[in-house]
């Protein structure tokens, strides 16, 4: 009988999982049907949205132009899930149609999280999505505010800040951040970072914590207050609830908990890719919800589950970290070469060489989304299990140095 393989979401995990399903599939000559539900008709590089937020007329594509014959489309809303039964209820065309599965992948992503700022959700503006992007190009193109804080000193808020600061440069730009802006890089990478804001005019506020934002800007810890006629908030995501509404084994976040091959370890029939999976890397740590670990997780669960149809054991090994890229505007960024456990390298790129790097890596994720595209992912898989592999075997060998 055909096996269903339904995947809800078609950004980097879910069309990664559904294409790769479709083609182990066939070569396996496993008798598997594979149905992508997504909400619009289209892909969005979400890693291009804050390029879209300073208004370039980037990363939106057909889903159609990454498809063939072998994996069905169904364009609407996933709204429920019923665990039970193996079916999701998808709303398509105001319509809700029932959508039976014997393997379900949630790839559902993310969307802004407020991270504790009261009043972010209503007066801040986010990149986290296309028509919050394209809403706050709008913005900033018919309301020509002054002054704008950008809240979050992670990647996107950085992202944010850089790329809306070289495309308006009559724009005041304030980035404040809890801690220090841009973890996880090194001292290389912090240090140009630092430089880079300073020479695109962005004040940096570091170890600034912002409780609150209204429509005059924002009230920091403590009470000050920092006046802004738009701010940008980039203070984490939050992910749909619908598996934690299904009763799947969730994180305090509602990310689904997975094992190695991406399987829910509540429901064996689930599997959970992307920012809507709670996994972990080596040592254990918790990957970073990221384009970079979404698209790996894709594959191996696409990889696990048609190897458990044709009778073979899946590939467990975790994934590891190669690099961290960041764009500074279209001209300069940053790479950050990291460890297998994403802690820093000595070793960064920087200036135009970075930007065209990142430039080159966002372009390959989509581009090994659409045809011919399974060597690369292939390629990419097999290079993050082997940063991992290497750095488990050196510090098994360091730890056994260290007891001998
Ligand atoms: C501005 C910005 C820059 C970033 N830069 C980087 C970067 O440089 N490197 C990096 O690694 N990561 C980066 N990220 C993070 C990265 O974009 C996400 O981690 C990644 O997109 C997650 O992939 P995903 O497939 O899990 O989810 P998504 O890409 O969010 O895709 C989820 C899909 O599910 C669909 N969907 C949602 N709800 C429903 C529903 N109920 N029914 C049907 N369909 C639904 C959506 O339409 C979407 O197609 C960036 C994010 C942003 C916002």
């Amino acid at each position: 009988m055909t096996h269903d393989i339904v995947v809800l979401g078609a950004g980097y995990a879910g069309l990664a999982a559904a294409r790769r399903a479709a083609h182990n599939a066939r070569r396996d000559r496993v008798d598997a049907r594979v149905t992508l539900v997504n909400a619009t008709a289209d892909f969005v590089e979400r890693v291009r949205l804050h390029q879209v937020a300073a208004g370039q007329d980037v990363g939106v594509h057909p889903l159609a132009d990454s498809l063939d014959d072998r994996v069905g489309l169904v364009v609407g809303r996933a709204e429920g899930l019923d665990t039970g039964d193996g079916v999701v209820t998808v709303r398509v065309g105001g319509t809700p149609r029932r959508i039976p599965y014997d393997t379900l992948v949630l790839a559902l992503g993310s969307t802004a999280g407020s991270g504790g700022v009261a009043g972010a959700g209503e007066y801040a503006a986010t990149v986290a999505g296309l028509d919050r992007a394209r809403a706050l190009a709008r913005r900033v193109a018919d309301e020509r505010p002054e002054r704008v804080a950008v809240v979050g000193g992670g990647l996107t808020g950085l992202e944010v800040a850089t790329e809306l600061a070289e495309s308006h440069p009559g724009l005041r730009l304030h980035l404040l951040t809890r801690g220090r802006a841009a973890p996880g890089t090194g001292p290389r990478g912090g240090a140009h970072v630092r430089r880079t804001l300073h020479r695109l005019g962005v004040d940096l506020s570091e170890d600034t914590s912002v409780a609150a934002v209204d429509a005059d800007g924002l009230v920091l810890e403590g009470g000050d207050r920092v006046p802004a006629d738009l701010v940008v908030c980039n203070v984490g995501f939050a992910v749909p609830s619908l598996a934690a509404d299904a009763g799947l084994a969730v994180d305090g976040d509602g990310r689904v908990l997975v094992d190695a091959t991406q399987r829910s370890v509540s429901h064996p029939d689930v599997y959970a890719v992307g920012d809507a999976a709670h996994a972990t890397g080596v040592r254990g740590r918790e990957l970073r919800m990221s384009c970079a670990m979404g698209l790996p997780m894709g594959w191996s669960a696409a990889d696990a589950i048609t190897a458990r149809l044709a009778g073979r054991e899946p590939d467990t090994a975790p994934f590891g970290y190669l690099f961290q890229c960041v764009s500074l505007g279209r001209r300069d960024g940053l790479v950050q070469f990291v460890r297998a456990d994403d802690s820093p390298r000595p070793f960064v790129l920087t200036g135009r060489v970075a930007a065209r790097y990142k430039e080159y890596i966002v372009a390959s994720a989509y581009g090994g989304l659409r045809g011919g595209g399974e060597g690369q992912a292939s390629l990419n898989l097999f290079l993050t299990r082997a940063a991992a592999r290497r750095f488990t075997r050196r510090s098994g060998r360091a730890q056994y140095a260290r007891v001998a």
